[in-house]
This record gives structure tokens, sequence and C-alpha cells, in this order.
């Protein structure tokens, strides 16, 4: 009997990825690679993604939208979308992912479904509503939102939820919630969101902050899952999540 397709975890290595076929923290790690890549390597599609960026995008339509405290209609948000997934997901989202905005999610600024029965397909609904932090400008909202789902879409479509059988990858597992997580906050998304967080504020050249603090305080109140002290160390730069990072009053933006 041959292993070599198999890893340490029982699932095959993420590459490239497959729908619902592999580990979360394998499919993170191999994604930190990619994120991580020294810019001089950005060429192709991803090359071309970041001159858009920088000269045609946040030039021409985000600062014209940030003025005017506007958000940016359905298929600049898309188009925005793709940008980000060529940029930071290799391209792995987009074929796959829708992005609405959608006005009645209550206090949810952001919502990621996964629907297998829609060809394994992720839906992204973005609230106007948007807890915008202090010193956050519309734009700096937008992105960080969507970039906040957009990790939680990777994971949704390419992590296994359970399809190998295996109990550790099925809810209420304690491995399922400690990776993946009880509100979809565990390890796995922590580790792809302090990437993505660290290396957007490095080249987007916007403020983005994908409120990883806030996210690890509600999982740990939805399932007492903390941070180990190595973690702390490498994703909270050495300071434990608190609650005093609470939302502050919520901003509507205007959706005309
Ligand atoms: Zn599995
Ligand atoms: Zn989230």
């Amino acid at each position: 009997m041959f292993f070599s397709d198999r890893s340490l975890s029982g699932h095959a290595p993420p590459k490239p990825p497959r729908k619902r076929k592999h580990d979360s923290i394998e499919l993170v790690q191999s994604a930190l690679k990619y994120i991580n890549r020294t810019r001089w390597l950005w060429i192709g599609t991803r090359g071309v993604s970041y001159w858009l960026w920088k000269n045609d995008w946040l030039k021409a339509e985000l600062k014209s939208h940030m003025d005017q405290e506007r958000l940016i209609g359905p298929n600049e948000l898309t188009g925005t979308m793709e940008i980000l997934d060529r940029l930071f997901f290799g391209g792995l989202l987009h074929p796959h992912v829708l992005v609405q905005w959608r006005s009645d999610m209550g206090d949810q600024v952001g919502i990621t479904t996964f629907d297998s029965d829609d060809n394994g397909n992720a839906l992204i609904s973005l609230s106007p509503k948007r807890a915008a932090l202090a010193g956050q400008t519309p734009t700096q909202a937008i992105i960080s939102n969507l970039l906040h789902e957009m990790c939680h879409a990777y994971i949704l479509i390419y992590a296994c939820f359970g399809e190998c059988e295996r109990p550790q990858c099925k809810k209420p597992h304690p491995t399922y919630i400690q990776k993946i997580g009880a509100k979809g906050h565990g390890r796995a998304w922590q580790m792809l969101a302090a990437a993505v967080e660290a290396r957007a504020n490095k080249v987007l050249g916007i403020r983005v902050d994908l409120e990883r603090v806030t996210a690890a305080w509600t999982e740990y109140q939805k399932s007492g899952v903390w941070p180990s002290n190595g973690d702390v160390q490498r994703l909270f730069g050495g300071v434990a999540p608190r609650d005093q990072e609470v939302l502050p009053a919520t901003v509507w933006f205007d959706l005309s």
C-alpha cells in the first residue's frame, strides 16, 4: 500500500487544493507560502492584479468612493474580490465565490456560507452596516470585511469538513473545534487571517484590520478554545486577545 499522497493528517497534501479534501492547518500552511512569496516573484495574473490595485483601483475607484463615503457597486465588489483573490489566495476563490451586499443581517457585518449542493460554491454577504474601527474609512472597512470573509471562504471550500468520515474532521470533535472553531474562527482561520492582514498592510497602501482579536474572543466564548502561548506570540504579537476590543458604534454606509 502506498501512502505517498497522504500527509501526516491522513489527507492529501493541498497542492493544488481540491474542494473539501484537506486538513485545514495543512491547507493554510500551504496558503502562507503563496501569501508571503517575495514581491518580485509576483508575476502573471498576480502581478497584473497588483498593478490594477495600485494604478487603477486604489487611485481611481476606491479613493473617489472613500471621499464620498459611498459603497462600491456589486460589479466593483466582485472585481475587488477577484483582485484580492489573485493577490493573496492564488486565484483559488473567485471561480467558486459570489459576493453580494445584504442589508438584512441583523448585527452581523459579514457572513460566508457554503453550499455543497450548489457545486460546492461559497457566498459572501457583506452588510452595509460595518462596525468601523476607530479611524477606519469606508474603504478600509469594506476591504477589511471582505478579506475577513475571504479567509472563511478559503477554508469552507477547501478544508475537509468530515467528507473523509474521520471523527476529528466533524463537529463536535475537540480537534475540529480547535482547528475550525465553533464559529469558524479556529486556529486555521486565525493563522490565515494573520498572514493575509500582515501582507495586505504591507502591499495595499491602506490599513486593514480583520478583527482577529474580536474573532478570537467570540470564539472563546462559544467554544472555550483559547490560543496557545505559542499562537499568542505568533498570531497576536505576544498580547493575549481580550474582550476590551469591543465593536464601537456601528456606522451605516450610504447604499445608493
Ligand atoms: Zn477529513
Ligand atoms: Zn468571521
